[in-house]
């Protein structure tokens, strides 16, 4: 579960990024995060794996209290929360392989859980013929499901995609939902920072609009409800 209570947090500069939202996400949900540029959308994902601290307020994440966290606990909050990224983020000089089992030797998992577990996540984003391949030899939607690949590979409660689909083709993009939505009906929480107006459209979810740092809207079946 993911949970803010009037959160709010201004960057050193002065700027209030996220003013007083409070939001409540249940196990299972797979909601949208829209809203114009600046609007404060990956301040708001930021602080929900820690990456920023909120300057008021409480945030909770899979039984996590985000705000009186100490630094060394930060490592077990990121094995219950992956990240997907709009620019994929995989380390170069690592095979397909190697990227997903890096996530689980930070763990410690024990080698034989790690090559077998890593296997099955490749398999699911249907790339475990690429295992032995380096990101600079797979195509864009591939690299972005090796990406996706590596933060299930310990069985996260939340997922979380700041544009996901950013870089990619429409048909490239559709592949990416479906890994999604796939997820998300395993009752991983999916939350997806988006301007993807037409899948936001087509494949209803919760939909949430920050403007100027607030929650403006919250809809089960929502629409994307901007025109960029
Ligand atoms: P979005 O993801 O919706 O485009 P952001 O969360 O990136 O919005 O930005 C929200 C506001 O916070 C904007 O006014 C932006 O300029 C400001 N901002 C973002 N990051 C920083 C930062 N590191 N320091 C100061 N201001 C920032
Ligand atoms: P920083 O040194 O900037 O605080 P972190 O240690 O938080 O960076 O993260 C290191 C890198 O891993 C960054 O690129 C960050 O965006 C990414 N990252 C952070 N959390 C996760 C996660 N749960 N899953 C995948 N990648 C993550």
């Amino acid at each position: 579960m993911i949970r803010m209570t009037n959160v709010s947090k201004e960057y050193p500069n002065g700027v209030t990024a996220i003013k007083d939202l409070s939001v409540t996400i249940d196990a299972g949900e797979f909601a949208y995060i829209v809203g114009p540029s600046g609007a404060g959308k990956s301040t708001f994902i930021k602080m929900l794996y820690h990456q920023l601290k909120a300057t008021s307020g409480e945030i909770e994440v899979a039984g996590f209290d985000l705000v009186n966290m100490k630094d060394r606990e930060v490592p077990y909050l990121r094995r219950k929360v992956g990240v997907v990224f709009q620019d994929f983020k995989l380390l170069p000089r690592l095979t397909v392989f190697e990227n997903v089992a890096y996530a689980m030797e930070v763990i410690e998992a024990e080698p034989e859980v790690i090559q077998k577990r890593v296997l099955e996540v490749l398999e699911l984003v249907g790339l475990k013929a690429k295992n032995d391949r380096f990101p600079n030899e797979l195509s864009g939607g591939e690299q972005q499901r090796v990406a996706v690949a590596r933060a299930i590979v310990n069985y996260p409660e939340v997922l979380i995609a700041d544009e996901p689909t950013g870089n990619l083709d429409p048909e490239t993009s559709e592949g990416i939902m479906d890994i999604l939505e796939a997820i998300n009906n395993k009752e991983t929480i999916v939350l997806m920072a988006t301007h993807n107006r037409q899948m936001v459209n087509e494949r209803t979810h919760r939909v949430l609009a920050i403007e100027d740092g607030r929650l403006v809207r919250d809809e089960k079946e929502g629409e994307y409800g901007y025109e960029d």
